[in-house]
């Protein structure tokens, strides 16, 4: 059984992101999205609200499943059977930044390969963190992010407001 990894902080998924989990569930047999428990990035999602939103992106795809982690990425595939790490690639400066890691995580596990999806150009210029910074200003997210994403953004930033507003 071929079996992948897709990690990444998807804070939150955006359809780039379900793009990638389309084509990679093709690709493999079974695809394991890893979600980083990375508390030092600052998410605006907790890791249990980003499992959530992508479990509910992908329940139509059945050899997807999700799971978060800690640590180093090659660990995670070993400890999931996969022998592969599913990318995106939008532009060259994602590539550099890729090209590295994808390296060094050949040197720490040279059992692992890295898979790179290029994006599909209708989503080139979509990533988290532009959805989050549109949203905040209130601009219009519905065609970058599944509904149920986008009530959620808007749900977490109107709570995020009104906690400031009562400091
Ligand atoms: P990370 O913090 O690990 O970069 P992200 O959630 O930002 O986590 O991205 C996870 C993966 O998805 C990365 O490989 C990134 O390049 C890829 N990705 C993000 N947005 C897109 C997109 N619009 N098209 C294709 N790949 C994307």
């Amino acid at each position: 059984m071929k079996k992948a990894i897709y990690p990444g902080s998807f804070d939150p998924v955006t359809l780039g992101h379900i793009d990638v989990i389309e084509r990679a569930s093709k690709l493999f047999d079974y695809l394991i999205i890893g979600v980083l428990n990375n508390r030092a990035k600052n998410p605006l999602f907790s890791v249990e609200e980003r499992v959530s939103m992508l479990e509910k992106v992908s329940e139509a795809l059945p050899n997807v499943e999700v799971r978060s982690f800690g640590g180093l990425t090659v660990d995670f595939a070993k400890d999931c059977g996969a022998n592969a790490v599913v990318r995106g690639l939008r532009a060259v400066t994602d590539f550099e930044y890729e090209l590295q890691i994808a390296q060094l995580n050949r040197v720490i596990s040279p059992v692992i390969d890295t898979v790179f999806l290029t994006t599909n150009l209708k989503y080139a210029y979509l990533s988290s963190s532009t959805v989050k910074e549109v949203a905040a200003f209130g601009g219009d997210i519905s065609s970058f992010v599944t509904p149920y994403v986008e009530n959620a953004i808007h749900k977490k930033l109107a709570k995020k407001r009104d906690s400031l507003g009562t400091e």
